[in-house]
């Protein structure tokens, strides 16, 4: 019997993209990774450096390739994209990365409409949400990374405030991967426990101050990161592994992504992190939760923001 291998392509062999491969090829996951990258000696260096470790992990075949690669690829993720310069605008850096993030779908779909495709590159509801109108796929296939960084960011912190193994904390946060993201907190709970009845429990806190940390913390992880060392990519390289485990084992797992909305929360066309069953297909179905009034507004509040961006970007 014939078994089809299973296959990634990363277009972006960056910090982002390598760390993914790097955490990928250990997990014994994917049977064959393909990288992209418009720097071809950047590309060249990365695939020999990650391929020297082969003895070292479960069988896989890692290569630098093209967009016809595509043809029978599982996941397509899309790392790729510039880093805001000085002197540049946050509005200049969308439409530029925009721009490059077309320049990656157009290639993609002329090879396949059957694959999934997970968008990193930031702004990456804005991408997400312009990958989508582009290609006009079925809804849920054309995926951004969203918040599951976010969310894993939040789960450690919480479990380590609270001194519980992160596995038996379950926690999310919605709505747009950057400043106006949200905790749902009335979603949080450990070992089954709603965290509003946990806390007081616990006792070893003054949990509503402790709350408000734990949230800002978690929105500026990323600036705190960059200002230390210029980038992130370690914890998005395994939020990327988590999310490639749910597609290739057709898991079924419950993830923020950002996904097209259309009603879910009261929003309709734009993308944004909600809990999302993913599954082989991408998007299986969207989990909706009865939000307390003061979420909800998080929420719409987030969507206002990502409106705004969309408005002014040119397609
Ligand atoms: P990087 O500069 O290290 O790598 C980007 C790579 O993209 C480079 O190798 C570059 O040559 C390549 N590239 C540029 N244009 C391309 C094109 N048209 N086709 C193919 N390759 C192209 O950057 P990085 O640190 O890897 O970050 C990549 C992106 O990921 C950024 O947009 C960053 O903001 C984003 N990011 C997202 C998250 C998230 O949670 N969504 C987290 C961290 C970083």
């Amino acid at each position: 019997m014939d078994i089809k291998p299973r296959k990634v392509v990363v277009v972006g062999a960056g910090a982002v993209g390598c760390s993914y491969v790097y955490a990928l090829m250990q997990k014994g996951l994917a049977d064959e990774i393909v990288l992209i990258d418009t720097n071809q000696d950047r590309l060249e260096g990365e695939v020999m450096d990650l391929s020297h470790g082969l003895p070292f992990t479960p069988p896989v075949l890692i290569k630098a390739g093209d967009y016809d690669d595509c043809r029978d690829a599982n996941l397509v993720v899309i790392t790729a994209g510039a880093a805001q310069q000085s002197g540049q605008s946050r509005l200049d850096l969308v439409q530029r990365n925009a721009d490059i993030v077309f320049s990656i779908c157009d290639p993609i779909a002329s090879r396949t409409q059957e694959t999934v495709i997970v968008i990193v590159t930031n702004p990456v509801d804005i991408l997400t949400y312009l990958a989508n109108r582009r290609l006009q796929w079925p809804r849920g296939r054309i995926i951004g990374s969203g918040t599951v960084l976010d969310t894993a960011r939040f789960r450690t912190m919480l479990s380590r405030h609270c001194r519980v193994d992160a596995r038996n904390v379950h926690a999310y946060i919605l709505g747009e991967h950057g400043d106006s993201e949200i905790a749902a907190w009335s979603m949080a709970h450990i070992a089954g426990i709603n965290i509003s009845d946990y806390c007081p429990q616990c006792r070893r806190c003054d949990y509503e101050a402790a709350h408000d940390r734990i949230v800002e913390a978690v929105r500026d992880s990323a600036y705190h990161i960059i200002d230390y060392k210029g980038a992130t990519y370690y914890g998005i390289g395994l939020s990327l592994v988590r999310i490639t485990e749910a597609i290739l084992r057709d898991e079924n797992s419950v993830l923020t992504v950002s996904a097209m909305l259309e009603g879910e929360y009261g929003l309709t066309d734009i993308c944004l992190s909600v809990p999302c069953v993913i599954g082989r297909n991408g998007i299986a179905a969207i989990i909706e939760s009865d939000l307390p009034e003061k979420e909800k507004r998080g929420l719409y509040a987030s969507a206002v923001v990502l409106r705004e961006i969309l408005d002014q970007i040119k397609t």
